[in-house]
């Protein structure tokens, strides 16, 4: 039995990675640093992975910014507008790699970056290759050759780690109509195979080839392009001593198990955590060489692996094709997990007793070689010790105090229906709003925070460290907040907001005033390019500690007649943004944070908020990968939010905020949120997203963002009284309101206000208009 591991966390377990490179952007240091930086890491993973006794180590898991724009470089697939940059005999290879990934605007060119989207169902994004009809490709097979070679010198033999070319296809953009991204298959694939010849040639004993879509809803086409695919793979392989390890995971293979079993592969890897129930069916489908990759260990989550249940799984593949073709690992690359636990010191924030229910990335490949090693029987002193210990520590998660509160379960257990609902329907409501909030046609407002500026992330961070009592802190930030109230009446905004200054993050403000949640100090995990996350620890039942931001929303309503919205992060996004337990349904912890949420809602409408804004950001995020498990999630989601918004009277106006998701095809579940005003991200997309609102007959009142927050630019009167004119022309005037994309916490003050002008003003126009 062999164990192996798909890819490992490349950012360093102190984000090395991305300090390295920011500076090089910034100019403040060399490539020479930059890549030298990338060489320890790299060394430094291999090392370890060698240490624990891991068998088939991965290179090319590497990467300076992302895998899949990596292969672009690879298979020369570079769009045309960067060739000004090959030209320039001043810029190098890195150079054009990361205008690719981040766009460039320098020695007089202006050149916008290449899209990025999120990968599968993570939080990881990737760079989405672009395709043109007929188009040929290049092999520059420099790196992965170099980092096979690299590892060769510390004499550690490494499975080059390749994405499939029918994934690579379907993971990318056509930029032209008239043809079809797989048509490119062929072509392609004449230098997949000229790859993969390099690779045989170096005497590379394995070679991984991810293929994630084996594992989605698949139609005919992508079919019949896997078995072409991998047809012609196999020809050449066959005449070689390499062998192709072909990986699944997110999800189950399902329907696609005879074909991602007969695709001719020495290997094959399945995603147990995601579909444990698949093993029995990939066993059935096994022909007598195939060896199987049991991905048992979680590479999504952060929990320790329950080695008894693994030893069930691994032992039911064992008894089938014997532990020669079993090879045991992580269940998908360990890039979506953090680093390692070990360097969580701080016992206040992560105590003992949670934190031996952990295991981040370098646990995860300790837990694979002892399952391994358990299985394999070997005699090793330490093993009974190590499986004991596994199992004691399963039993006192399963009983512990900290996890179980059975207020939260028995309250859980009592919502009925006429908690998920508003008392009246949204027209009654429309009413009663109209006349407590006297609001004019096309309200002006913002989405939430103002510019979190230096001075205010200093505050933060001097009282973090001490150096600042907290009744300072909370007097520096009253006064930011004043200003901001000040301010937003000055601009003529109808519907004001606090500002969101005392929060660090969108969930960990509320994390970290829930019970249940833990927070961790490098629990990195890389979300894009040198951009991380550190998601919280949902490990026990959800309540609240207390109110969490009425007295700052109490402080800014008392500033102004106006009204102040009150604002609160959603179920889902928290729930979507957090490492998730995984002893109970996801809906279920859902549910808890919804209740937790709708306790705060009430106590904002108690304090005398009227408008209640609810962020539901991540709702379409949460999405299932395959078709078929849509509707169930899409359920619970809508039912979770309504659980956090139906404890208000019909006078008190809802709000939820969404951005940068596709949201035309969940447009009804959208509208059975039945928040009174959806504030939506719209700018990339404007009339496509508006149409469809307007087609579906939305029926409660929006706020089609008018411009894009994510640009220092200023957008004219003129511009936003056009896309506003759109808006009246596909959906009722008295639904519609004006506002931003999206917060504005990472603008700077003067621009914003600028722009809030020429926002108002626009909305001053269709008023007049209108009239
Ligand atoms: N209210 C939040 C803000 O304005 C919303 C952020 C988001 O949508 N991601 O910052
Ligand atoms: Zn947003």
């Amino acid at each position: 039995m062999k164990t192996q591991n798909l890819g490992y966390p490349r950012i360093g377990s102190q984000r090395e990675l991305k300090k390295a490179e920011e500076a090089y952007w910034s100019g403040k240091s060399s490539l020479d640093e930059l890549l030298k930086v990338g060489k320890q890491i790299r060394i430094h993973n291999w090392k370890l992975q060698q240490s624990i006794g891991i068998d088939l180590i991965p290179s090319n898991d590497f990467s300076y910014y992302d895998q899949i724009l990596d292969h672009s470089i690879l298979f020369g697939n570079i769009p045309e507008r960067y060739k000004a940059i090959e030209a320039n005999q001043n810029l190098n290879a890195y150079d054009l790699y990361f205008a690719m990934a981040r766009g460039y605007q320098k020695n007089g060119l202006d050149i916008t970056a290449m899209e990025m989207t999120k990968w599968f169902d993570t939080n990881y994004h990737y760079i989405v290759p672009e395709f043109k009809k007929g188009q040929t490709f290049t092999l520059n097979s420099e790196k992965i050759l170099r980092e096979y070679q690299e590892a060769k010198e510390l004499e550690i033999e490494t499975k080059p780690v390749l994405v499939g070319p029918v994934s690579y296809l379907l993971l990318g953009k056509e930029k032209e109509s008239g043809f079809h991204r797989l048509d490119l298959l062929e072509s392609l694939l004449s230098k997949y195979l000229d790859l993969l010849k390099e690779l045989a040639k170096q005497n590379v004993e394995w070679i991984q080839i991810d293929e994630p879509f084996l594992a989605l809803d698949l139609d005919t086409r992508s079919k019949e392009a896997f078995h072409y695919a991998y047809s012609e793979i196999s020809k050449v392989i066959s005449s070689t001593s390499s062998k192709i390890m072909l990986t699944t995971y997110f999800e189950g293979l399902k329907e696609n198990t005879r074909l991602a079993a007969t695709l001719g592969t020495a290997g094959l890897h399945i995603d147990l955590i995601r579909s444990p129930e698949q093993l029995i069916e990939v066993l059935d489908h096994l022909d007598s060489k195939l060896i199987l990759s049991l991905g048992i260990v979680d590479g999504r989550n952060i929990w320790k692996n329950d080695y008894s249940n693994s030893l069930i799984q691994i032992g039911k593949a064992v008894n089938k094709i014997g532990a020669d073709r079993v090879f045991i690992s992580p269940s998908c690359s360990l890039l979506h997990s953090p680093c390692d636990l070990d360097l969580e010191t701080d016992s206040v924030k992560l105590t003992p007793e949670i934190k031996q229910w952990l295991s981040f990335s370098k646990q995860k490949l300790e837990e694979v070689a002892t399952l391994a090693g358990l299985t394999s029987g070997i005699s090793n002193e330490n093993l009974p010790e190590k499986w004991n210990r596994n199992q004691a520590i399963q039993r006192s998660r399963q009983d512990s105090s900290l996890i179980h509160d059975l207020k939260v379960k028995e309250r859980l257990r009592n919502i009925s229906q006429k908690d998920m609902r508003r008392s009246n329907p949204f027209p009654s409501r429309k009413e009663k709003q109209k006349q407590s909030l006297n609001l004019p046609s096309f309200p002006t407002t913002t989405i939430g925070s103002f510019p979190q500026t230096s001075d205010v992330r200093s505050w933060r961070a001097k009282f973090k460290k001490g150096e600042i009592t907290e009744s300072e802190y909370t007097s520096l930030l009253k006064l930011e907040t004043e200003k901001a109230v000040r301010w937003q009446e000055e601009v003529g905004l109808d519907v004001l907001v606090h500002g969101e200054f005392e929060r660090n993050d969108m969930v960990e403000y509320f994390g970290e005033q829930l019970n249940g949640f833990a927070f961790t100090q490098n629990g990195w995990v890389q979300s894009y390019g040198s951009r991380c996350v550190k998601p919280p620890i949902v490990y026990g039942d959800v309540s609240r500690t207390g109110p969490m931001t009425v007295e700052w929303s109490r402080y800014a309503q008392s500033l102004t007649p106006l009204p102040v919205k009150g604002m609160l992060t959603g179920p889902v996004t928290i729930l979507q943004w957090s490492f998730v337990r995984d002893d109970q349904p996801r809906w279920e912890t859902c549910f808890q944070i919804g209740l937790a949420i709708r306790d705060e809602v009430v106590d904002l409408e108690k304090a005398g908020i009227r408008i209640i804004q609810i962020d539901e950001p991540a709702i379409r995020e949460g999405l299932p990968l395959r078709k078929k498990d849509e509707a169930a999630y899409l359920d619970w989601a809508v039912k979770a939010f309504l659980l956090s918004a139906s404890g208000v009277q019909d006078g008190t106006q809802i709000h939820t905020h969404m951005c940068y998701s596709e949201f035309n095809d969940i447009l009804s579940n959208i509208a059975d949120m039945d928040a009174d005003v959806i504030t939506i991200e719209c700018s990339r997309s404007q009339m496509e997203l508006l149409e469809a609102f307007g087609q579906f007959k939305y029926p409660n009142e929006i706020g089609p963002g008018v411009y894009d927050i994510h640009s220092p630019r200023v957008p004219s009167k003129i511009e936003m009284v056009k896309l506003l004119e759109k808006a009246k022309s596909v959906l009722p005037e008295d639904q519609i309101w004006v506002n931003p994309d999206c917060g504005l916490k990472t603008r700077g003050w003067e621009e914003t206000k600028k722009a809030l002008i020429e926002m108002v003003d626009a909305a001053k126009e269709l008023r007049v208009v209108s009239k």
